[in-house]
């Protein structure tokens, strides 16, 4: 068993599911965020979707989107070890629908790449579509379905991962970390989404990660009781070509999201609200008899070439960010690599793409 200290720099999905996988495997952690599970964790959808998400073509990335699926049944079951806190993991399964034929090209491109990497895949007629989910508009123009793609309530699960923590033993200090030699902890993770950008220390040629918001709007709306439950599955629909999706919540409520935007604003936009709305009215009609409880818009940690910071990067620091728009299905992932690498062993997947000095400046 090891007995080393570890401190956590970041309470978000990743510092958080690292920190409890750390507690469980014997070490003394500290976890140091000011506001925990305030970034983009707070105002995530929460798809696990290794299958539908293969539409943004990142080869590089199936591999560890795949692995992580894999995994996630022993992270939710880690949690559930020392929290009774719920965690809104779902196994519904996702439906991909088109809105029109044009956007059903979109299907035909999915399926075909789905296929092409093994991935279970099942097209269907509209017909078909609105048999498992009647609340789809009669005029979508095609669907595929992946039983496989699930998903949590990111801020519950972020809660029950905190408690978890606090129950295995971990440390918060309400504090930012602005450099890793402010902690004398053995190992050093540097967890902490966007701002691992500023925390120096470990590299003389100053803090080498680049990493750039994308934000996107995301809506809570709540289903009334004669509509309950309104979708059982998560609907991810194409509309001229952009992208939206709907999800279902034990909680009678349905997250709607979600824009990409890089301007810079953090405050959801008009825009794409409005779009956001207008677009998933097309594909499930009756929403718009939903309240709308809440707008918000979170900023999504981006790397230049959209795959995470994760791996070693000195004798006592490990880097762990970067996740862009997979961080809370990669958290499963992150986890368990962060921890086999502080425990000095090979990580169960080949992590080379991911390495945090891939992008210094004036190498
Ligand atoms: C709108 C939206 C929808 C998304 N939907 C999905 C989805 O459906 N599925 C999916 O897999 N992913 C999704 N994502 C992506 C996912 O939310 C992120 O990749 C993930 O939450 C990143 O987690 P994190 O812990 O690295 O960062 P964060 O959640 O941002 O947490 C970072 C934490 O670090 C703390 N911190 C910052 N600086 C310091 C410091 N110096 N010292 C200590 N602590 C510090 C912050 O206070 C914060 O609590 C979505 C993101 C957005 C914005």
């Amino acid at each position: 068993m090891a007995t080393s200290t570890a401190a956590v720099a970041g309470a978000g999905i990743i510092g958080l599911a690292t920190a409890l996988t750390l507690a469980d495997r014997g070490h003394r952690v500290t976890v140091h965020d000011p506001a925990p599970l305030t970034g983009a964790t707070h105002h995530a959808g929460g798809m696990l979707a290794p299958t539908a998400e293969v539409v943004y073509k990142q080869d590089p990335l199936f591999p560890l989107m795949r692995a992580a699926g894999g995994w996630y049944p022993e992270l939710v079951a880690l949690a559930a070890k020392y929290s009774e806190l719920p965690t809104g993991y779902r196994t519904n399964g996702t439906l991909v629908v088109a809105r029109d034929r044009a956007d059903k090209t979109h299907l035909d491109e999915l399926k075909q790449y789905q296929a092409q990497h093994g991935m279970m895949a099942e097209r269907l007629t509209t017909r078909a579509a609105r048999a498992l989910e009647p609340a789809l508009s009669p005029t979508i123009a095609g669907a595929v379905r992946i039983d496989g793609d699930h998903q949590v309530q990111p801020r519950l699960f972020g809660r029950a991962l905190f408690d978890a923590c606090a129950n295995a033993g971990v440390t918060f200090v309400r504090e930012a970390l602005a450099d890793v030699n402010e902690t004398d902890a053995d190992q050093v993770v540097i967890a902490a989404g966007m701002g691992a950008k500023d925390i120096g220390g470990w590299f003389d040629g100053g803090n080498p990660l680049q990493l750039r918001p994308v934000y996107g709007d995301v809506l809570r709306l709540a289903v009334p009781p004669h509509q309950y439950p309104l979708v059982e599955r998560v609907i991810r629909g194409f509309v001229e070509d952009r992208p939206v999706y709907v999800i279902p919540r034990e909680d009678r409520t349905l997250t709607v999201g979600a824009t990409s935007r890089e301007d810079g604003r953090a405050a959801p936009q008009v825009q794409g609200v409005h779009q956001l709305l207008r677009d998933a009215i097309e594909i499930v009609p009756g929403l718009e008899e939903c309240d709308l409880l809440e707008a918000t818009a979170g900023a999504r940690p981006g790397t230049p070439d959209d795959l995470p910071y994760l791996g070693r990067v000195s004798d006592r620091v490990v880097v762990s960010t970067g996740y862009f728009r997979h961080g809370i299905l990669l958290a499963s992932l992150a986890a368990r690599c962060v921890g086999e690498i502080v425990d000095k062993r090979e990580p169960s997947v080949d992590l080379e793409a991911c390495d945090p000095m891939r992008h210094r400046r004036n190498r």
